[in-house]
């Protein structure tokens, strides 16, 4: 039998003599009477029963004093006593309140001073050692979960030591080794004075803050909650998401509302949006200024949109109605619901009266498309066109009154002869009578025939011009003969440019389709065109005397549409090709020309879907007698024979 050292001598107060015996059996020091230090007791139990290393000593010592526990030691300890040396398991009940089956192995060991101690060791029961396995396993799964995610994660102690970090932040910050929390994170030497994951240790709750790592140029999002560790410390658990693209996206997202914002509201456009349950969700303040609208709706605004529509009701019947009372082209809403309806864009003039005038709104729906390729708002777009409208009016009166001028001075040369001749005729007839000369009555009949034949010819003269200048708004469009324009604008003017001295060199193609056009209009646009050559061609010398030349030519283009040509070989274009056609611009002296000619033309042509067109080509004087430089005006009109033409371009003019 192997004596049994005598552990160190005992007081009341300390645990019975068997439980002494046992922890410094599984001490590290096998010195009878030292005090136990339980380093290799702790790498097995300390994980197996939940408690720390710290703590090991006082757990033990409580658990092992339980009755059960205390009478297997006594037993054991009398039976190593007398010498008898045998494994035995203890049932420790483990920190969570499980019992964890402990196999102690006692064995005689001698000491190098031919001492003998019994020393014992600890194995688990098989059925722990697959429960620790399972633990490790599960504590594994755990940390390679925490490593992969996409996020940093910190256990963060009161002494700002970290006692656990993810792989996410050891790429950020590196390891942590002893470092404290404040120096790896944020490089500095104290603690933050303010640490919105450490007021954590005093809510004991979830906080939420953002830290924008300058050393990173990265943002976090850092959620920090309450946590306790396996020894019972607080910490606190730190989790950190990278949301420096999202910041990004959602600064480039603010920026860019803020750039669409001030366009919107700098436009000197209203606009406003109707959402698919026909209500406003938003306005302009150029929109809500006009209106008196909210600039920005919570919920739909009912009233805000009434309203608006009201305003354009009422500019038509001088009182309010509802919406069975009301046709639909009266509703300024009307293009939102077509648009609604099949997802293009429509628009529309409205009037009513706003400040005490009367306004005319050109309303544009255009549709904003949602996921699916419906319209799921549209946006109103509304343009004041009243002050447009009254320029296109004056500008439409300035046209005739052109028109006028333009025709006065061929109108005069025509009537002139007729006239000169009913004077010639009548002072003839009167001579005879006051001198009281025999006449015949044939003589007489003859007279007269001629005196009203030259007043028909007036009267001819007169009915033309009418036709000319009192148009109606919107002359009708139909079959209209290219040449016969041209010869009736020539019977005008054509006696001009002889006086001018301009060879005309007409080259009018024989049984040429007829256009789509109206032929009154289509005679104006050759009268401007010649007379404009007609100016261009006075601006020059000539070498020889009809070395000044307008060419008018009539083509057909190709199946779909003939052509008029003027040409002249005068000073050219120079360079102003894009700008002739703009209203007002000229480039006579004030009084001598509006600049309006060219814009009525090209006003006609666009009107009946045709095309016109300026070339220039030099200005040198050998080129211009060669007849190669001035201007040329090529008007491209649909032939109505072709099946492309207008449906309802049929009757004749
Ligand atoms: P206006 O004749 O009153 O100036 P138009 O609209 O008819 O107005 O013409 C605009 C301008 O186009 C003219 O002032 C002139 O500069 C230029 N232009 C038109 N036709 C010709 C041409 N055949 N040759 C040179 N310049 C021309």
């Amino acid at each position: 039998m192997t004596p049994d050292p005598q552990p160190h001598a005992t007081t009341d107060n300390d645990p019975p003599a068997a439980i002494l015996r046992f922890l410094q059996q599984i001490s590290d020091a096998a010195e009878p009477g030292t005090a136990p230090e339980l380093g290799y007791a702790a790498r097995v139990l300390v994980p197996l029963l939940g408690c720390t290393r710290h703590t090991l000593l006082p757990f033990l010592t409580k658990t092992l004093s339980s009755p059960h526990l205390l009478q297997i030691l006594d037993t054991q300890m009398a039976l190593q006593g007398r010498g008898i040396i045998e494994p035995y398991t203890l049932p420790l009940p483990s920190a969570k309140g499980t019992i964890v089956d402990v196999q102690v192995c006692p064995r005689d060991i001698l000491l190098p001073d031919d001492t003998q101690v019994i020393m014992a060791t600890l194995h688990l029961s098989p059925a722990d050692i697959k429960q620790q396995r399972a633990v490790t396993a599960e504590r594994d799964r755990l940390r390679s979960l925490f490593d992969r995610l996409p996020a940093f994660v910190a256990l963060t102690a009161p002494d700002h030591s970290l006692r656990y970090v993810n792989q996410a932040f050891r790429e950020l910050f590196g390891e942590p080794g002893n470092t404290p929390c404040y120096s790896i994170i944020k490089g500095k030497n104290t603690p933050c004075s303010v640490c919105a994951p450490f007021d954590t240790f005093d809510t004991g709750s979830l906080s939420i803050c953002e830290w924008q790592s300058p050393t990173l140029g990265r943002c976090f999002r850092i959620y920090s909650y309450p946590f306790v560790d396996d020894d019972n410390a607080s910490l606190v658990l730190k989790l950190g998401m990278d949301i420096t693209q999202s910041k990004q996206i959602q600064e480039a997202l603010a920026l860019s509302e803020a750039r669409y914002r001030s366009i919107t509201d700098n436009l000197s456009v209203g606009i406003a949006v109707i959402g698919e349950d026909m209500q406003m969700t938003a306005a302009n303040p150029l929109f809500a200024e006009w209106f008196g609208v909210p600039l920005s709706f919570g919920p739909p605004d009912e009233t805000a949109l009434q309203q608006f529509r009201n305003l354009f009701r009422n500019a038509r019947r001088g009182t309010e109605h509802d919406d069975t009372e009301n046709p639909p082209d009266n509703d300024p809403l009307t293009p939102a619901r077509k648009t609604f309806a099949d997802g293009k864009v429509h628009e529309q003039e409205y009037s009513c009266r706003l400040d005490g005038t009367e306004r005319t709104f050109r309303i544009t729906a255009c549709p904003i498309r949602g996921a699916s390729d419906k319209a799921g708002s549209v946006i109103l777009l509304l343009e004041d066109v009243t002050e447009r409208k009254r320029v296109m009016e004056r500008l439409n009166r300035a046209r005739r009154l052109e028109a006028m001028g333009t025709l006065a001075a061929g109108i005069a040369h025509e009537i002139n002869q007729p006239l000169s001749a009913l004077r010639l005729y009548t002072s003839g007839l009167e001579l005879m009578v006051e001198q009281q000369h025999p006449v015949s009555r044939q003589t007489l009949l003859d007279r007269l025939a001629w005196i009203l034949r030259e007043a028909d010819t007036i009267q001819e003269i007169i009915a033309h011009m009418r036709s000319l200048v009192l148009q109606e708004d919107a002359p009708p469009i139909g079959n209209a003969s290219l040449n016969k324009a041209v010869e009736r604008a020539l019977s005008l003017v054509g006696a001009q440019l002889e006086a001018h001295g301009i060879r005309l060199d007409l080259h009018l193609a024989p049984n040429l389709p007829d256009a789509i056009a109206n032929l009154v209009q289509l005679e104006q646009v050759v009268i401007n065109l010649v007379v404009n050559a007609m100016h261009a061609l006075d601006s020059i010398e000539a070498s020889s005397p009809a070395a000044r030349c307008i060419r008018i030519e009539t083509r057909t283009e190709n199946d779909t549409s003939v052509q008029l040509v003027v040409a002249d070989n005068g000073p050219g274009l120079h360079g102003l090709e894009t700008r002739i056609f703009d209203p007002f611009f000229t480039t006579k002296e004030a009084g001598s020309g509006m600049g309006l000619g060219l814009s009525i033309v090209h006003a006609f042509v666009e009107s009946w879907k045709g095309e016109i067109s300026a070339h220039s080509s030099g200005t040198g004087t050998e080129q211009r007698d060669a007849g190669s430089t001035g201007a040329t005006f090529i008007i491209s009109l649909r032939r109505a024979d072709s099946t492309t033409g207008d449906a309802d371009a049929h009757s004749d003019c």
